[in-house]
């Protein structure tokens, strides 16, 4: 399907940046290349294209502006707050509730495991179990992606204390039930209240030390030289500990 949205584009665009006027040829394709509701834009001379998961067929044209201004957004950034985020708000709405429609049929026996014992603890068993996987990541012990409800486990927890897999299962539960918050045209994460909920995990600091260890040790297994050392993070001056997931542990896919 080409073009026949392009004007989705500019009415995007112009909501998002009105003081500026809209000089692009606009395409929009939808494809069945992308992963559910993701997408990507790219500016070639002065031809806009926006390229859209398939998924996003027959989705409501206000949720798909706010989508395609999210994308915009990483083109040309926005400081002021000042701006409109109807068509943003839609679409992270959108988001949000997109959990409760997809279906829950992936899963792993020692990962379900995991989610039970979380559930059971830290959620008064109420949580619904998302979909969920092994990875092969070496970057991220742990990912949460809002577009399909997975939570995917790096197999760098596979053998080791099953203690560090549901600190991770942990972490990511909480990203699927507090989802996250807006600060004009910022999503926010890992907010103060995420941080305080997660320390409440039992000896939550020591867990940050295993996973930081356990990191490590991979790291120097893959290098095979166990003469390496990660260079000492800079602390943060202004802001409290940052948790080790916000930094080197996880990525979190919602785009
Ligand atoms: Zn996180």
């Amino acid at each position: 399907m080409f073009n026949k949205k392009g004007h989705l584009l500019e009415k995007a665009f112009l909501e998002l940046y009105p003081n500026r006027s809209f000089n692009y040829t606009p395409i929009i394709q939808y494809s069945g290349r992308f992963r559910d509701y993701g997408g990507h834009i790219v500016l070639a001379f002065n031809t806009l294209t926006v390229k859209l998961s398939r998924k996003w067929y027959g989705i409501s044209d206000e949720i798909q502006v706010g989508f395609i201004q999210e994308l915009m957004l990483k083109l040309w950034p926005i400081k002021s707050k000042q701006v409109n985020t109807l068509y943003l708000d839609l679409y992270h709405s959108f988001v949000k509730n997109l959990h409760k429609a997809i279906p829950k049929n992936r899963t792993h026996p020692i990962l379900e495991s995991s989610f039970n014992r979380i559930n059971e603890r830290y959620f008064l068993g109420l949580a619904e179990r998302p979909n969920l996987m092994w990875s092969n990541a070496t970057r991220v012990f742990g990912t949460y992606d809002y577009k399909s409800d997975i939570i995917t486990i790096s197999k760098m927890l596979l053998n080791a204390e099953p203690v560090l897999l549901d600190y991770v299962m942990y972490h990511e539960l909480l990203h699927k039930q507090r989802k996250f918050i807006r600060s004009g045209t910022k999503t926010i994460y890992h907010d103060k209240k995420f941080k305080r909920l997660e320390k409440v995990f039992e000896n939550q600091e020591e867990m940050e030390h295993k996973l930081q260890k356990l990191s490590l040790l991979n790291y120097k297994q893959r290098m095979g030289n166990s003469n390496v050392v990660l260079a000492t993070k800079p602390k943060s001056k202004s802001k409290s500990k940052t948790s080790f997931f916000s930094g080197l542990i996880e990525s979190i896919k919602n785009l």
